[in-house]
Order: structure tokens, then sequence, then C-alpha cells
């Protein structure tokens, strides 16, 4: 019932020609190899997003951006509008991943209005929540998370949660190699759909699309992406490569 989706975030790696070439691979290999019905975004640095846009040949592959600014336009030099991104054609936009929090020091509030501005445009927020290090071993996860979500997203009517897809990345597993197992993820995802049923409802909590997001290859992932709380990936490292993203990708080939 729900969508399964594999994003990729290719952070801030590639030229304008190596991402088109990337992603002309993708494109190619999704139609080739893909059978079942999950959704693949691929998530650029905005320069590439509408470029990519044109080459999307099946609503099988979705492009994104991995932020917008927190105004709708103005005197915001070197910062892109929701409004801008849409206009690119692109359909879903990263917001509160772990680096964007730690380095750009994006707080609980800015991301709220961050999600506002993307759906006010008709942008995806994939929300990225997680924990660090320190508060895993301090037990501290389930707050840290929760507080996460009220904060980030729970503020948005039940039609407008409905547009969001949310993403788990334990920050202690972000291009470290160190992965969640999936007891641990399917723990927190499991956490996460309860709560979204407390602020919401059951049906609610049970169409959202959670992925995880921590370290995945083509090893890790069929263990991962088979627990029933997991509905597929955020891709960092793997996603820059195109036999190993299309390997993720068909983790849900039937
Ligand atoms: C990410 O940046 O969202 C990510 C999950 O990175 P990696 O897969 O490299 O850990």
């Amino acid at each position: 019932m729900r969508k399964n989706i594999v994003a990729g975030n290719w952070k801030m790696n590639l030229d304008y020609e190596q991402g088109l070439s990337l992603f002309s691979e993708i494109v190619n290999m999704v139609k080739d190899e893909v059978v079942g019905d999950q959704e693949v975004v691929v998530c650029s640095p905005a320069i590439h997003l509408h470029s990519l846009h044109q080459l999307t040949n099946s609503n099988k592959v979705s492009v994104g951006a991995q932020n917008i600014y927190q105004a709708e336009s103005g005197a915001y030099t070197g910062e892109v509008s929701a409004a801008q991104v849409r206009s690119t054609g692109a359909e879903y936009v990263i917001l509160g991943h772990s680096e964007r929090r730690a380095y750009f020091a994006e707080t609980d509030e800015v991301l709220a209005e961050k999600v506002n501005l993307a759906l006010k445009n008709s942008l995806k927020p994939i929300f990225c929540i997680g924990e660090t290090k320190d508060q895993r071993e301090q037990g501290e996860f389930f707050n840290v998370i929760q507080e996460q979500l009220e904060k980030g997203v729970f503020h948005l009517s039940a039609s407008e949660f409905a547009k969001i897809v949310l993403a788990y990345e334990p920050v202690w597993a972000i291009g470290t190699g160190l992965t969640a197992s999936p007891e641990q993820a399917q723990e927190v995802h499991a956490f996460i759909r309860k709560s979204i049923a407390k602020a919401y409802n059951s049906d609610v909590a049970e169409a959202t699309t959670i992925l995880y997001g921590g370290s995945c290859n083509p090893t890790n992932a069929k263990e991962l992406f088979s627990q029933t709380d997991i509905d597929g990936g955020l891709i960092g490292g793997a996603s820059l490569k195109s036999r190993d993203f299309l390997d993720i990708v068909k983790v849900f080939n039937t």
C-alpha cells in the first residue's frame, strides 16, 4: 500500500557532464532492469536538476534537490528557493539531512519552514531524522527522533503529511561504513511508525514511506529492506556508481 523508494543523494559530487552521464546510465538501467513498482529518485546538486529532469523517460525515475532556502524569494545571495527547484521539474527535496543540521546549523524550526515551503511549491520532502553516536550510546535516540518529528513535520495536517517521505539516518552510519543492523533499523522504523499513528492515525502511519540511510550498499540492502517497516533507502556513496545503485534498487524486483 505504501510506496517503496530508493533515493540517491549525490551530495556535492560530480560536475555537470559527469552528472548527466551517470544519470543517463541510471535511467537506461532502470528501463532495462527494473520490473517492480519501486520508485527511483536521484537528488543531485541544483546545477543538474533541469537537465536531469529532461532525461527522465519514465515516471519511475524522478529528480530531487538536496536543499532549499527558508524564504520564498529575495535578497539571499547564493540560495535556491523551493519555487526555483520546482521550476526545473524536480519533484523531491531532501530536508534535514544530518550534514545540513551539523555544518549549516539548521534547526528544527528552520526545517519546519522549509517543509512548509516545499509543500506549498509541490515539492515532496524527504525529511531526514536520526541520532548521533553519543545519543545512541546514551540511549536517547527515541527521544531525539520523537523531537525531530514533532518540531519538523508533526505540525502538518494529515493530508499535508501524506506527501512526506521520512528517512531514518543514524548519523553514526552516514558515510562511515558502519550500518545499523537490520534489527536496530527496524526497531527505530517501528517506533517512527507508532509515533505517526499517535500524531495522526494508523492509516496515515501505514501509508508513510520510511527509508533507511547510512552506508547502505548492494550487500546489506536486501536484509535491511526486508524488514517490515523499512520501505527503501536513501543512498549516499553507493549512488555514485550506477551498478551499485541499481543493485540496491533491484532489491525490490519481484
Ligand atoms: C546519506 O548521505 O544520506 C547517506 C546515507 O550516505 P551514505 O550512504 O554514504 O552513508
